[in-house]
C-alpha cells in the first residue's frame, strides 16, 4: 500500500464567527497521510507512479529546490514502490543539506545538484541531453508535478470531499492541485485558490493547460495573502498559526496552508461566503517545512 488513505479525515472547526455568519468550515486533513510527505503531492504523483509500476526498472526523474515537498514525496513514494529515482536539485550542493534533501537521500533518491542558471533551462532538450542520464529511458515528472497527469491525480482528492460542499479552498503553488479539483468538482461548487507566491498572474492559463485546454476553468484565485512572497512570513501569520493550533488543534505550515487558512478566515469576516456555505479547506500537508523556522517560533 503506497499511502494510507484511511488516515484522511475531515475535521469540523467550531467558532463563534462561523455561527454568526451561518456557515460551516471543514478541513480535509491530507496532512494525516504522512508526517513528512505532503498529502497533495502523493495524489499528484499517482499516475506517474502507476506508469512506473507498469515499466519495472524504469527510473523516475524529477526536479526541485532544497526545500521541495515534491522531491520528498517522490523519493518516499519511489522507495515504497521500489522504483529507482533521481532528483535534480536547483543550486550548488551545500555542506549541510536541508532536512528535505536528507530525507530524500534516506529514501534512496539519487541527487544531482545543478547551478540555478542550468536549472532555469531544465525544460529544454539541450539541457536534458547535457545531463547525460538517458532521459529517454526515464519517466520525467516536471517540477511540482505540473502536468496534465499531475492534475488528473489531484482530481482524485475530490473523492474525499463531501458532495454537499459549496466552496473548496486550497493553496496555490503550481496550481496543479487546484486544476485537478476544479475539473472534478461539479458546476455548483466553487473552487478557490490562494496563491502563496507574489504576483502570480497566469493562474487561469495554468489551469487551462493542466486540464488539457478543456472548457474555461471554473476557479477563483484570491490574491493578497502571500505575505510578501513564497516562504515569507510575519508575526501576524505566526500568531494566527499558533491560535489555530491552540483553538482548533490544527497544525499548519507557514508556506502554504497557514496562508490559505488565514485567507479563508479573513474572507469569512468580509462576508465573501454567503450564509449557508459549506466550506471545505484542503490541508495539503507540508508541515515538515516548519523545521526551517527558528526554534520556538511555533507552539507546536
Ligand atoms: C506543493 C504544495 C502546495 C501547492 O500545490 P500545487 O499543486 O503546486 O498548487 C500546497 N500545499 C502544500 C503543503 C504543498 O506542499
Amino acid at each position: 500500500m503506497l499511502f494510507n488513505k484511511e488516515q484522511i479525515i475531515t475535521q469540523r472547526l467550531h467558532d463563534e464567527l462561523f455561527d454568526r455568519k451561518k456557515l460551516s468550515l471543514d478541513i480535509l486533513r491530507l496532512d494525516k497521510i504522512h508526517p513528512v510527505v505532503s498529502g497533495n503531492k502523493l495524489f499528484k504523483l499517482h499516475y506517474f507512479l502507476e506508469e512506473a509500476q507498469k515499466k519495472p526498472g524504469k527510473p523516475i526523474i524529477t526536479f526541485g529546490g532544497a526545500y521541495s515537498n515534491h522531491l520528498a514525496a517522490t523519493a518516499f513514494a519511489c522507495q515504497q514502490l521500489g522504483i529507482p529515482c533521481k532528483g535534480i536539485v536547483r543550486g550548488e550542493k551545500r555542506a549541510l543539506l536541508s532536512h528535505t534533501l536528507q530525507n530524500c537521500l534516506q529514501w534512496g533518491m539519487e541527487l544531482q545538484f545543478i547551478s540555478r542558471q542550468s536549472y532555469a533551462e531544465k525544460d529544454t532538450d539541450h539541457f536534458k541531453n547535457s545531463l547525460n542520464t538517458g532521459f529517454d529511458d526515464c519517466i520525467t515528472i516536471p517540477e511540482g508535478g505540473y502536468d496534465t497527469r499531475g492534475a488528473a491525480g489531484a482530481a482524485l482528492i475530490m473523492n474525499y470531499i463531501d458532495k454537499k460542499a459549496t466552496h473548496i479552498c486550497a493553496a496555490i503553488g503550481t496550481a496543479t492541485t487546484l486544476a485537478g479539483i476544479s475539473a472534478a468538482a461539479d458546476t455548483t461548487q466553487k473552487t478557490i485558490g490562494i496563491p502563496v507566491l507574489k504576483g502570480m498572474t497566469d493562474i487561469e492559463d495554468r489551469v487551462h493547460f493542466l486540464n488539457s485546454n478543456s472548457d474555461t476553468p471554473r476557479i477563483e484565485s484570491l490574491n493578497g495573502y502571500h505575505f510578501g512572497g513564497y516562504a515569507k512570513y510575519n508575526n501576524d501569520l505566526i500568531d494566527f498559526m499558533n491560535k489555530l493550533y491552540l483553538g482548533h488543534g490544527l497544525p499548519t505550515d507557514f508556506v502554504y496552508t497557514a496562508k490559505m487558512m488565514y485567507a479563508v478566515f479573513d474572507l469569512i469576516k468580509k462576508d465573501y461566503f454567503p450564509p449557508g456555505s459549506k466550506i471545505v479547506c484542503i490541508h495539503t500537508g507540508g508541515l515538515q517545512g516548519n523545521l526551517s523556522l527558528p526554534a520556538n517560533t511555533l507552539t507546536f
